[in-house]
Parts: structure tokens; C-alpha cells; sequence
């Protein structure tokens, strides 16, 4: 049988060290010594999966090819390590405590208490090892959301523990990622912090393996010294992380530091072939020596979290390595514009982006947004909700359906020109019931998305309720705008385009879940191509 390997990634001192990264990062480097490596993140909340989260709350949800909503480490994971995640690769405590009351009301414990431990801890367990047993990979790096010590963490924390004295020190490990501050008022770095949550972690049993440390400053020798001293490591095994320019550059920190060799030495496996990371430094390359710059417009209710569009800001630096452009964003409050200020605030954009979203608020901002882009013949892609209010503005402004709109905002509109999907019509609960994940579309010949993709037939990744109403198609059709990608089995319209304009694109998937750094996606690097090909003029 394969032997699969165990890191368990924990989090101490704070939130937002950038767990996910080093994860991210430490998968990039074993993958590119030959491993096959996945990562899996366990999130400590209740709610079943982030997508009933306001992105407010923990920022953007991410979606899968299987179609489950998931936290947005997810994203980075895909991003660095270019493979698929799935269902698999995230768990809540809300998803662990519904199966096993499941379970139990099936019968499976009949006579026992079901409690934390063993009930709750053992579905842990299998959860964390479920990828495991498909034998596809050779290491599993599990990252524990949230930080040591919060109460909502303690099951996690003694699953792993449990795991370690189970599968015996060469086959599982723990990182702990902490936090080194530096008093500027004493000109310090200080370490207290991380000998409390290293013995936070101890009083559960467990002792780390390797410290990683953020810091602001370097780390010197002796403070390494005495942070392996008071937490029970190998002074090899303190790991400095510092500050980066990108996140794109922790693989070569990370490598610099050692820390997959440390990782591949406790392990015990071989560390002979070196990581070359040659593409990815290639894109590090050309995305910090750009030889031109394009400013994009991007129209969100969200942007006061930018990480509630983490993989379109990711995907734009995809883009702008391949183009060798910066991408520079304009962030834009959609509640923001109003017909008086709306050419003020978008004047000088290359490009217009009008992001994905749910509900009315800011929905009259998006649409003006649309109209500016389409009539000032400025580089505009909708996606989603900004597709839909692509087909809103369009239905409005030229067909002169003054009451077009989308069910979604107003139930009874004149002229629902996006309206709810068959298949949604009976659904009332709000749980995993959007329409999610990959579904194939077919590119018409001849059409910008045809000749960015190369090819006619591709699948994307889905998240809405809402779509195009066919019933005015032949109208829109007439009109200007064009349905260039068709659902083949549904006949669903996935891409509106309008050929008679510089680069008008709106898709009803979420083309920015499947941007990585090695394959940037396509339609986002058309997209600044043409924004690049506008600011010249
Ligand atoms: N609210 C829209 C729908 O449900 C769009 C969703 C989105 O932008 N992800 O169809």
C-alpha cells in the first residue's frame, strides 16, 4: 500500500500569518522534488461550507470542479500547485458535526454517548485521511484553521495529536506557524509570544516539529538559538519567514531556508532532486519587470475586503506576468457611482471589470459601469452578476426595454431579461443549492472567447441561480450583443459578446477560479491585451 505522509500546518500568536501561503508554498517545493503532494484546509466553524458567508466575513468563497463552496486557501493551493482541489480538500466542524449526528440517527452508535471524543476527534480523523486512501499522493499537507487555543480548535488539535502517536514520527509531522513582532520602541524582535502558544500547543500533547517564524526583520542566530531552546526544536528547524514582495516569492524564501529539506529529512524521504522551479520563476520574472502598465476598473460592493476577490486580483497578476504589463486595479464602490460621477471615476481605465455578487445593493452602480464601458468603447468583461448586468444595460440602453432587469432584484420586472433557472424554481433552501461547479459550454467560431481559448469547447466553474432568459435572445441577438457560448446539453448562455466593440466579453462562469500561475487564464489574459492595446491608443 502507498504510503502517504502527514504535515499538519497550526497557527499561533494571530490570525492571517499566512497559513495558506506557507502551506502553498512548502506543496510547491516537494512537488517540484517529484512528490505528489495535496493540501487540505480544516476549517473550525459551524456554518457546512463558506457559501452562505457574507465574503465580508472570511473574504472570497472559492469553488471547485466538484462544485463545493470552500474556503479561499483553496485557491492559493490551485494556483501554485496547478492541480484541481475538491470537496475533499476542505472541512468544517459544521460538515464533521452533521455527519456523525447523521450517524447517529441512523443508529450507528446504538446504545453509546456520542461525544467530542471519540465521535467528534474520529470523524476528524477520517476526514483528514480520506485523501489519503486514494493512494494518489505522497505527502498531505493539512492546515488547521484558526489559531492554538481557540476553544473552537481543541478537537482539531487532539485529532492531531492522536495521528502523530498513530502514525509514528517518520510519517506525520507538525509545523507551527508563528509570529516573531518587533518592538520598534526596543528595537527588538521578541519571542515570548511564540514560547506561549508553543506551550499552548504542548498542554494538548502536541510538540512541533518546525517553528516557522513571520517576522518583519531578519532573524538572528541567537534568536534562533533561544527560540529552539524554550520550544523544544532543533535550531535547523526554526524557520524564518519574512515579509515578501509577492506571496509568488515564499517558494524561493522557503527554499532558501530549507524548510522542505527539513521537512523531506524528518519524513524521511529523499531529498536528492532539487526543486527548479523554472516556469514559476520565469512568471516572477516578468510579472516584477513589466515593460508597460494598463489601470483596470474593478466595480465590486465589496472592495473595502479585497480579499472578496482574491482570485481575479490573483488571476490579473497571472495575466499581466504574460502580457509583461502591470495590472494596476482601480477599486470601485458600485454604490458609489451615480450618473453624475460615474465619468469622473472611471475616466483613464483601460479596462472595466464588473465582479460577481448577490442582491441589489450597488446593482444601479454595475449597470452604469456597463453602459460607460460599452458606449466609451473601453475593454469591459462582466462576470457573473456583471455579465448579467452587461445583458441588463444592453436590454435598457438599446433595446429601450426600459423595465429590463433581473428577478433576482425586482420579481416582477416588465422585462426579465435574466430570470431564476428551471431548476431552481422549487429550491428554498440556501445551502449548496446554486448551480456549482463545472459545466461545459461551447465557443462559437469566430468570437473573441473562441479565439482566446483556441478552441470550441471548454468547462468552467459555476456559482449563481439566476441566467439569461432566452425568450429575448433572438431580440438581443438583433439588436447588437451575441450569445457566443452555449451550455450543449442545457442550452443555457454562458458567454454574451459584442462584436462591434473593442473587447466586450461577459460570462456567466467564474473564469478566475482557474487561473494558476502556470496557466494564466486565457480570457483574463485577452482581456489585458486589449486594455494594453487601449492605452496605446
Ligand atoms: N446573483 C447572481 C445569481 O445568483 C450572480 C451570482 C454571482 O455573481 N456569483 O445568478
Amino acid at each position: 500500500m502507498h504510503n502517504t505522509k502527514y504535515v499538519f500546518v497550526t497557527g499561533g500568536v494571530t490570525s492571517s500569518l499566512g497559513k495558506g501561503i506557507i502551506a502553498a508554498s512548502l506543496a510547491k517545493l516537494l512537488q517540484e522534488r517529484g512528490y505528489s503532494v495535496t493540501i487540505q484546509k480544516l476549517d473550525p466553524y459551524i456554518n457546512i461550507d463558506p457559501g452562505t458567508l457574507n465574503p465580508y466575513e472570511h473574504g472570497e468563497c472559492y469553488v471547485t470542479d466538484d462544485g463545493a463552496e470552500t474556503d479561499l486557501d483553496l485557491g492559493h493551493y490551485e494556483r501554485f500547485l496547478n492541480i484541481p482541489t475538491s470537496q475533499a480538500n476542505n472541512v468544517t466542524t459544521g460538515r464533521i458535526y452533521q455527519s456523525v449526528i447523521d450517524k447517529e440517527r441512523k443508529g450507528e452508535f446504538l446504545g453509546k454517548t456520542v461525544q467530542v471524543i471519540p465521535h467528534i476527534t474520529d470523524e476528524i480523523k477520517h476526514r483528514i485521511q480520506l485523501l489519503g486512501e486514494t493512494g494518489d499522493y505522497d505527502i498531505i499537507i493539512t492546515e488547521i484553521g484558526g489559531t492554538v487555543g481557540d476553544i473552537e480548535s481543541l478537537p482539531y488539535v487532539e485529532s492531531v495529536r492522536q495521528l502523530l502517536w498513530e502514525k509514528g514520527e517518520e510519517n506525520a509531522i507538525v509545523i507551527h506557524l508563528t509570529l516573531v513582532p518587533y518592538l520598534a520602541a526596543a528595537g527588538e524582535l521578541k519571542t515570548k509570544p511564540t514560547q506561549h502558544s508553543v506551550k499552548m500547543l504542548m498542554q494538548s500533547g502536541v510538540s512541533p516539529d518546525i517553528l516557522v517564524c513571520r517576522t518583519e526583520h531578519e532573524i538572528s542566530d541567537e534568536i534562533k538559538h533561544k527560540l529552539a531552546l524554550f520550544c523544544n526544536v532543533k535550531k535547523e528547524d526554526v524557520i524564518q519567514s519574512i515579509d515578501a514582495e509577492t506571496i509568488y516569492d515564499v517558494p524561493n524564501l522557503m527554499f532558501e531556508e530549507g524548510l522542505d529539506k527539513v521537512v523531506l529529512g524528518k519524513l524521511k524521504l529523499s531529498s536528492e532532486k532539487q526543486p527548479e522551479l523554472i516556469a514559476w520563476n520565469n512568471f516572477i520574472q516578468k510579472h516584477k519587470n513589466p515593460t508597460s502598465e494598463v489601470e483596470i476598473g474593478l466595480i465590486g460592493k465589496y472592495v473595502e475586503l479585497r480579499d472578496s476577490y482574491k482570485s481575479i486580483s490573483e488571476a490579473f497578476i497571472h495575466a499581466g506576468s504574460t502580457n509583461e504589463t502591470k495590472v494596476k486595479i482601480r477599486w470601485i464602490h458600485s454604490e458609489s457611482l451615480t450618473p453624475k460621477n460615474v465619468e469622473k471615476k472611471l475616466t483613464g481605465l483601460n479596462g472595466i471589470l464588473v465582479a460577481p455578487g448577490f442582491g441589489d445593493r450597488g446593482i444601479e452602480g454595475k449597470i452604469k459601469a456597463v453602459k460607460y464601458a460599452r458606449e466609451q468603447q473601453i475593454p469591459f468583461f462582466g462576470i457573473c452578476l456583471g455579465m448579467q448586468m452587461a445583458v441588463i444595460e444592453f436590454a435598457r440602453n438599446v433595446l429601450n426595454l426600459e423595465d429590463a432587469f433581473s428577478t433576482e432584484m425586482k420579481k416582477n420586472c416588465k422585462s426579465p431579461v435574466i430570470n431564476l433557472m428551471e431548476s431552481q424554481k422549487k429550491i428554498t433552501k440556501k445551502g449548496g443549492t446554486m448551480r456549482l461547479g463545472a459545466w461545459d459550454c461551447t465557443l462559437s467560431e469566430g468570437s473573441k472567447t473562441f479565439a482566446a481559448y483556441q478552441t470550441a469547447s471548454i468547462s468552467e466553474r459555476h456559482r449563481h441561480r439566476f441566467e439569461f432568459n432566452n425568450s429575448y435572445l433572438k431580440a438581443i441577438e438583433r439588436a447588437g450583443m451575441k450569445a457566443t457560448g452555449i451550455n450543449p446539453k442545457t442550452g443555457l448562455v454562458e458567454v454574451i459578446e459584442i462584436p462591434d466593440h473593442p473587447w466586450f466579453v461577459g460570462v456567466q462562469y467564474h473564469p478566475e477560479y482557474k487561473s494558476t500561475v502556470l496557466n494564466p487564464h486565457p480570457l483574463f489574459v485577452d482581456f489585458i491585451k486589449a486594455a494594453l492595446k487601449q492605452s496605446k491608443g
